[in-house]
């Protein structure tokens, strides 16, 4: 049962309360012609959200020109300067994200905090482990899982005194452990949406994939990033998958296939990533099973639509763990495509 936080509007996407659990990622292309190619690519294939880091003010006026030409919301990423985030606001940003602690003060955040508002446009908090504040590392004995959600509450806190709270929040870690404590604590004690990541998670998707699958499974989280030193699409492939393999949203055909064993006599690892690629542009919500053999392929796979389990040279088609046609291996991800089309 997901936490029931609070309904807020990023461009025109809801997220909070019963609203699906966004994917977002960030582009990392350098200039604007890229940057809209790649946030393209990136809402092509499941990106709902994308973040843009804004680093000066040439970009911050760049963002009406990315906004003009894309489809998903776009959430200005911004650091120390308060102007940046204004000039980002007034500049079409769907939302902005800052860490309120390294912003100078008080005043300056006061400044984008009404800036936001006269815009109507959400604020996610972002306390991040490497950068807490020196009172909460002194208090909490350095970075711990209670540090971070207090620099979050305190934050959220301040928002509130100056009458905002079109708020998201983060409280992110590259410890999956400190992760799960400071989002457990943090949604304990407020009710605004969570955005949840596991930053700095490297360069394959273990990380991101326990951390935000342990952290989903006990109904935390609004919207999520899988972070990685990688091609951002295969940030939103991940994320796709860790909310397809909790249940938490369907994107498509769901794709199953053993492991393979000395049973194996056609080459499973091929075929079994030729179907996956095959079926992804396919919007059915079925279960397609890649089986090595057909001894234990159609019944451990009868909960599959359809599949295929390999033979000697050869696969068997089956359906609803009923074998239904004998192919050649070099027919098997064709037929097995075809099959799936008719259904
Ligand atoms: S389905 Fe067949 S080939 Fe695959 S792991 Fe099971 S027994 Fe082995």
């Amino acid at each position: 049962m997901r936490n029931k936080t609070k309904v807020i509007n990023i461009g025109n996407v809801k997220i909070g309360r019963g609203n699906p659990i966004a994917i977002q990622s960030m582009t990392n292309a350098k200039n604007i012609d890229d940057i809209i190619n790649q946030i393209n690519l990136l809402s092509d294939s499941g990106c709902e959200i994308i973040r843009c880091a804004v680093a000066d003010f040439e970009m911050a006026q760049s963002l009406k020109i990315i906004k003009r030409n894309i489809k998903i919301p776009l959430v200005a990423d911004i650091h120390f300067d308060y102007r940046l985030a204004i000039e980002a606001i007034k500049n079409g940003a769907d939302k902005i994200r800052i860490n309120p602690g390294n912003i100078g003060s008080n005043d300056r955040v006061k400044l984008i905090l009404d800036t936001a508002k006269q815009y109507q446009i959400p604020i996610r908090i972002g306390v991040n482990a490497g950068s807490l504040e020196k009172s909460i590392l002194k208090k909490y004995n350095g970075v711990t899982m209670q540090g971070l959600a207090q620099s979050a509450l305190n934050f959220i806190d301040m928002f509130n005194a100056y009458d905002f709270d079109n708020i998201v929040v983060s409280v992110k870690s590259s410890s999956v452990p400190l992760s799960i404590g400071a989002y457990k604590i943090l949604s304990e004690n407020t009710d605004y949406p969570l955005h949840v990541g596991i930053t700095e998670a490297g360069i394959n998707t273990v990380k991101s994939s326990v951390g935000l699958g342990a952290i989903l499974s006990i109904g935390i989280g609004d919207t999520i990033r899988v972070s990685l030193t990688d091609n951002p699409l295969n940030e939103v492939e991940c994320a796709k998958e860790i909310l397809s393999a909790l249940e938490l949203r369907k994107f498509g055909i769901e794709f199953i296939s053993c492991p393979t064993c000395a049973r194996t006599q056609i080459d499973l690892i091929k075929i079994a990533s030729q179907v996956k690629e095959r079926c992804k542009n396919i919007q059915k919500n079925i279960k397609v099973a890649v089986m090595g053999c057909a001894v234990n392929g159609p019944g451990e796979a009868k909960d599959a639509h359809i599949g295929i389990a390999g033979g000697k040279n050869a696969g068997f088609i089956f359906k609803d763990g009923v074998i239904i046609k004998k192919v050649r291996e070099q027919d098997i991800v064709d037929e097995l495509i075809n099959q799936i089309n008719l259904l």
